[in-house]
């Protein structure tokens, strides 16, 4: 008999040789008809493995991360079996799932594969599927394996690096391939496919290899499932920060600045500009106080800090000074600044905690191939902050932070997040730096907040920092896409690096603990996310035009200014429009910038002293008539219900 734990905790006894699928049936037939993978002791196992020792098992779905990539390196597998159907002769490599589907690097020699065709290998694919075939996993000999592929150089050097008794063939219709593991069933349950893309990469992703064509596809249980992946891809695109930032007039680049060194233009440097002071405002009710320090620095103080070690070869490198023989390094990190801010003077317990705040811009480096817009850049401003504490104050001052967090998050309508606690491998625990009571206080400080605060919260063992554990907020976008925003890191090697101490009540030195946090993570890719999640309509508060108004005719503009003017008494941002173009053309160009209101000013509205408001994107529902007065009530209204007022 073995014992098989499962995820909910339960330990059942099997007779050994059952497998997944045996076990998924014990636990519920209906159950077991979704399952399609499994992975056993940590490792993916096929659902047909008979397992023959103690261990933990995970059943997957297609709702789970492992049961989606079961599916689509199983579709990679038919795919594969279509491509050498139709192109003879073309050597296939490696095919794996990928986050969003699967591809196959293939080396097709003469022969060319063109985008016009993906329907054929669609439908191929598709009516293989129908057929039900099993995949089914055979060891094989090293011998044998080199000899199935002495006329494929790829799988010949994979094969060369694996040890004989290990290796795996994969079976399914006429179609064999190398493969280790982590299928699906059957093929029956791969209903939609769709073949993505072409693109060239170099074998093992090597430039001086043999450059080979990548197929990306990707493939679903439902139709459906399909129809909606593709509209949320059209979404995505029509929301891409890069096309509506230029769209917007937000930010640019330009390739005599330099690649991934983002210039804001007028509106994005508002937008920038407000979302700090948004922030300072509420920091400063937080007991946050503001520091600037220099752009660049000694390399020693990066040498003090660690950074150097650790980052030293990938960043920039040193500015020199040549009469003196200085060595500066643009600045990576603002920590080692403010631990020097915090070492200027003694510090009683009394004065603690000190919480320095900056928005301070750090340049690292990034091979120009993995730059991407605002979200990945060479020189970035971060909404930086450091705490210095005592052990005893670092529960409250993580909860006080978590407060800042979710105030920044509710007020920029992001509401669907979870927040990941990362702690220390509970095995490896040398790996990190401090003492085990220390760590064990950072680690329940974290735990108790996340807790007190209400936060959905997981707990990812292994992930903490080398100088301290962390709360992680990872967002989910209007697009349903994950990503990561604000962090709270505890840390007890800096202060130590630093040597920085304050007299407690004991009378003796002791060392602080430091806290960074930064609620955006950078402004860049805060607002490049924000774009996206918003597609450029961000709440009124931010807006950098609130209003336009669009005078029908050039005799209107005395009038519109006047409007104007009031609306800044009421601290409402607008423009005029008082361009010679048709109202309709106004309407239209003002709906593009998605400038929340419509203003517009004729005959009528200058006789009664009002304004016509038309809302962006409501087409067709009649304009408005109201006063000035009235209108900044409804501004004011429509802000108090996403901006709050920050208490502490
Ligand atoms: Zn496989
Ligand atoms: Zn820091």
């Amino acid at each position: 008999m073995i014992k098989i734990s499962l995820p909910d905790g339960s330990v059942k006894e099997f007779a050994a040789g059952i497998t997944s699928m045996d076990v998924a049936i014990s636990i519920s037939e209906g159950f077991a008809r979704n399952v399609i993978s499994a992975s056993f002791g940590g490792n993916i196992v096929e659902t047909t493995t008979p397992l023959t020792t103690d261990g933990s098992l995970i059943l997957y779905t297609w709702n789970d991360e492992g049961g989606k990539k079961a599916f689509w390196h199983s579709t990679s597998h038919v795919m594969a079996q279509v491509l050498e159907e139709m192109y003879p002769g073309i050597k296939l490599t490696l095919g794996p799932a990928i986050s969003n589907g699967f591809y196959y690097d293939v080396d097709f020699e003469d022969q060319k594969i063109s985008d016009a065709d993906f329907k054929i290998h669609k439908n191929r694919i598709l009516e293989i599927s129908r057929e039900k075939h099993e995949f089914r996993l055979r060891p094989v000999s090293k011998a044998e394996a080199l000899e199935v592929y002495k006329d494929n150089v790829y799988k010949t050097e994979l094969i060369s690096n694996l040890e004989d008794g290990t290796i795996t063939f994969c079976d399914h219709s006429t179609f064999t391939d190398l493969c280790r593991g982590g299928h699906i069933p059957n093929t029956g349950i791969i209903k939609a496919v769709k073949i993505m893309s072409i693109a060239g990469a170099y074998w093992r992703g090597d430039e001086k290899n043999k450059q080979l064509t990548r197929v990306y596809g990707i493939s679903f249980p439902k139709q459906k499932d399909l129809t909606e992946y593709l509209e949320l891809l059209e979404e995505a695109k029509r929301r891409d920060h890069r096309k509506l930032g230029k769209e917007l007039e937000l930010f640019a680049f330009s390739s005599k600045v330099g690649q991934g060194l983002p210039l804001w233009l007028p509106k994005g440097a508002a937008l920038r500009d407000r979302l700090e002071q948004f922030l300072k405002k509420a920091q400063k009710k937080a007991g946050y106080e503001q520091v600037v320090t220099p752009h660049i620095g000694q390399k020693e103080l990066y040498v003090t800090s660690g950074h150097y070690a650790k980052y030293g070869a990938d960043s920039f490198q040193p500015i020199n000074t040549p009469a003196e023989g200085e060595e500066f390094l643009l600045k990576p990190m603002n920590c080692p600044h403010h631990c020097e801010i915090f070492n200027v003077r003694p510090w009683s317990y009394k004065d603690l905690p000190k919480r320095y705040a900056e928005f301070g811009t750090v340049y690292r480096y990034e091979q120009s191939g993995e730059l991407h817009g605002l979200t990945r850049v060479r020189g970035f401003t971060q909404d930086d902050a450091h705490i210095f504490c005592t052990p005893d104050q670092l529960d409250q001052e993580f909860k006080n932070v978590i407060d800042l967090v979710l105030y920044v998050f509710g007020s920029l309508g992001f509401e669907n997040f979870t927040a990941q606690i990362s702690l220390r491998d509970q095995e490896n625990r040398d790996k990190y730096i401090g003492s085990d009571e220390n760590w064990e206080k950072a680690e329940n400080a974290i735990i108790n907040a996340a807790a007190d605060k209400g936060l959905k919260t997981v707990v990812a063992y292994g992930e903490a920092a080398f100088y301290g554990p962390k709360l992680d907020f990872m967002v989910k976008d209007a697009l349903g896409r994950q990503w990561q925003l604000g962090t709270i890191q505890v840390d007890y090697n800096l202060p130590e690096r630093f040597e920085l101490t304050y007299k407690g009540s004991d009378d003796q030195l002791h060392t602080p603990v430091m806290i960074h946090r930064a609620p955006f993570g950078s402004m860049e890719r805060f607002i490049a996310i924000l774009i996206e999640h918003t597609a450029g309509k961000f709440p009124l508060w931010l807006m950098p035009e609130q209003a336009i108004i669009l005078c029908l005719s050039e005799k209107y503009e005395i009038y519109a200014k006047k409007v104007l003017n009031l609306l800044e008494n009421y601290e409402i941002r607008a423009l005029i429009d008082n361009r010679n173009e048709t109202i309709g053309k106004k309407i239209r160009d003002a709906e593009m910038q998605k400038t929340p209101f419509m203003l517009i000013v004729g005959e009528e509205e200058e006789k009664n002293g009002t304004i016509s408001v038309r809302r962006q994107g409501q087409e067709g529902s009649g304009n408005m008539s109201v006063t000035i007065e009235e209108f900044a009530a409804i501004v004011n209204e429509e802000i108090s219900k996403t901006l709050k007022v920050f208490t502490v």
